[in-house]
């Protein structure tokens, strides 16, 4: 496993503790090169953990002592390494790379055999944006959108490596915006069935959720159930699209495309897998860097234009008549009763069934670039409220920690209080917060440690006591993501390349520069196979950077406002404007074909918002819902010096 060239994990037989999966190298930054037969070194660790240099010249037999300096092990490092994983999930990630989607690739059998199965991929955003990023970079053309770098991956992946199908995520997470909305008004209504409690705490980030696991279960709580949009889009590739393909769930390869690591491990995960067709929702999970180095490696220039990527997102999309339903002889939103919904439960295939039938293509929602579900829940209750609502925002620790307060100016009254916090060092800090104002006793992962003595007490509901003695108001929901920046800068995004800079041959500004002449050594961290793999020499968390790949997610579309339009809750599609109304009537075929519903609420069709009764909530649970557990270990949480 190779995620950071910086950190070695020797002991994979266990849980990785901090204590063994990081050996924190010395540094050595004037070394002098010796005859190596001159002398003979060695390094020492004495009692307190430091680090000696120990040589001993074989001539003179003269020893000399030298104490180095140790290297830090930084957050951003260990983000990178992953390396307190288990041994167990170190194997999951490792099966789960572009090596793998080539060998399955290369053993498919022909389409005309039983046992073929059909390659899917789907590709996040964050990873569209970090693509475009790249190649705008290296090229003097316009900046490239997402719509051409979709069209380019698109290309790349049916005519180059004979995928079927090449999708985009967002109208799985438009899916995963309307459940978790629904979640999240099912607990501020007191409905606290599945055990969910306030604060709502998001769960599309495979880093905090492994983390609260493991370190803070007692947050689990609070930690929403709606799956991640990768593994909404499992669902929909192998459970909707495959219905429509008249496909099993194991006669096809879902293979995709995310910003991150950790986007393993979630695929990886038990609840994820089904047992009767012995098959992942994501059966191969590749970072945005494992996509580039399958390009390069066979040859796919992605600054190059493809027919079509000009073009218009096909009109087919949205049809002007909804797909046919899945039960022949049904009327539409009318499954017949006692209908099995399909892959559940092995039935087959229905007879009826369309090749025809897509999915909307790259719906922007207004907000954050890592999923704006903050915003979506701003939204919610903003046009749910009978009296308008004002909205403030709070800074707390940069960009990556900000309040949301919704207040009613009529009254004062405080409707709803959330906040976005990115990164693990903020993150620490709202599970110290959320554990406090909910009356939770911290645990003793990394947060717990570093709380020690300071908890205050608890048991009591409420929080601490505001600027002017006023109780302060708890969250209502926090968007928690691990990384800073959010997902446009997870570990498995392309980094700055050096080569964008020399292939230019212009600076930022936009001056002709001689680089090597300016002391920029070209060709280090590119193509050396030992530098970097990928290519690019820079360095993860580059905060410029990132600026460039949040500025190529919004393409096209107005920079999100730091405090979400009230008013707004339009959905983007493809940079141009269409009413959220379309792809929620899209959403509802889904949850009508997955869920088969035999109530519907007074006869007006099926919305995402329609109790649809118990057997098919339960569907509703199965498929757009999962579940966590604590996971018991000896690991001690993230030792890390920050
Ligand atoms: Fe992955 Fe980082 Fe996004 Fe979390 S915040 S889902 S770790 S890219």
């Amino acid at each position: 496993m190779a995620f950071s060239g910086a950190l070695t994990l020797t002991d994979l037989n266990d849980y990785i503790t901090p204590a063994q999966a990081c050996i924190k190298p010395v540094e050595q930054t004037n070394r002098i090169e010796q005859d190596p037969g001159a002398a003979s070194t060695q390094i020492h660790i004495d009692s307190s953990g430091s680090y000696y240099e120990v040589s001993t010249d074989t001539k003179s037999v003269a020893t000399t002592v030298k104490k180095l300096e140790q290297a830090q092990i930084s957050l951003n490092d260990c983000l990178a390494c992953s390396g307190c994983i288990t041994s167990a999930e170190s194997v999951l990630i490792t099966m789960q790379s572009h090596t793998e989607v080539l060998n399955f690739l290369s053993s498919n059998p022909s389409p005309l055999c039983s046992s073929h199965k059909s390659p899917v991929l789907s590709i996040a955003p964050q990873s569209l944006a970090s693509l475009a990023t790249s190649v705008s970079s290296t090229s003097s053309a316009p900046t490239t959108t997402l719509h051409q770098i979709l069209r380019r991956v698109q290309a790349f992946c049916t005519s180059v490596l004979g995928f079927d199908h090449v999708f985009d995520t967002t109208f799985a997470r438009h899916i995963v915006l309307l459940e978790h909305t629904q979640e999240f008004m099912e607990r501020r209504s007191g409905d606290n069935s599945d055990g969910g409690k306030l604060p709502m705490l998001a769960s599309a980030c495979p880093g905090w959720v492994c983390y609260a696991e493991k370190t803070h279960s007692e947050m689990l709580p609070f930690i929403s159930r709606t799956k991640s949009p990768q593994q909404v889009m499992g669902t929909l590739v192998k459970n909707w699209m495959g219905r429509n393909w008249g496909k099993k769930l194991s006669e096809i390869y879902h293979v995709t495309v995310m910003p991150c690591y950790d986007k393993k491990l979630e695929a990886s995960r038990q609840d994820f897998y089904s047992e009767l067709y012995s098959t992942r929702d994501v059966d191969c999970v590749i970072t945005t860097g494992e996509l580039e180095l399958l390009m390069r490696e066979k040859g796919w220039d992605l600054s190059i234009p493809v027919p079509g990527e000009e073009g218009e997102v096909s009109p087919s999309i949205y049809p002007s008549s909804p797909p046919p339903p899945l039960y022949p002889g049904s009327a539409d939103l009318h499954p017949p009763r006692g209908g099995e919904t399909f892959g559940l439960n092995g039935e087959e295939p229905p007879a009826h069934t369309s090749s025809a039938v897509q999915i909307p293509e790259l719906l922007s929602h207004p907000g954050t670039s890592s999923g704006s579900y903050l915003h979506s829940i701003i939204s919610a209750l903003t046009l749910s409220h009978p009296f308008p609502l004002e909205l403030s925002t709070r800074t707390v620790r940069g960009a990556d920690y900000e309040e949301y307060v919704l207040t009613n100016p009529e009254t004062g009254e405080v409707v709803f209080k959330g906040a976005k916090c990115y990164g693990f060092r903020n993150l620490q800090n709202v599970v110290r917060k959320v554990g406090r104002e909910a009356g939770v006793q911290v645990g003793r992962g990394a947060a717990g440690r570093m709380v020690g003595g300071r908890v205050r007490k608890v048991g009591q509901k409420g929080g601490v006591n505001g600027v002017n003695g006023e109780r302060e108001r708890g969250y209502d929901y926090v968007e928690v993501m691990a990384c800073p920046g959010g997902c446009v800068n997870g570990g498995g995004q392309l980094r700055p390349s050096v080569r964008a800079q020399v292939e230019k041959k212009t600076d930022e500004e936009g001056y002709e520069r001689d680089w090597s002449g300016s002391g920029v050594k070209v060709g280090v961290g590119m193509d050396d196979g030992e530098t970097n793999v990928q290519g690019y020499a820079g360095k993860w968390g580059d905060k410029d950077w990132t600026k460039k790949v949040e500025s190529a997610y919004w393409h096209d579309l107005p920079t999100p406002p730091a405090s979400p339009a009230l008013e707004s809750s339009e959905v983007k599609i493809n940079g141009h404007g269409r009413s959220t109304r379309e792809a929620d009537r899209y959403a509802a075929i889904v949850l009508r074909d997955l869920c088969e519903p035999e109530i519907l609420s007074g006869g007006e069709g099926l919305t995402w918002e329609t109790h649809m009764g118990a057997i098919a909530e339960e569907k509703r649970r199965l498929h757009f819902r999962t579940q966590y557990r604590a996971v018991e270990g000896e690991v001690i949480g993230l030792a890390v010096k920050w």
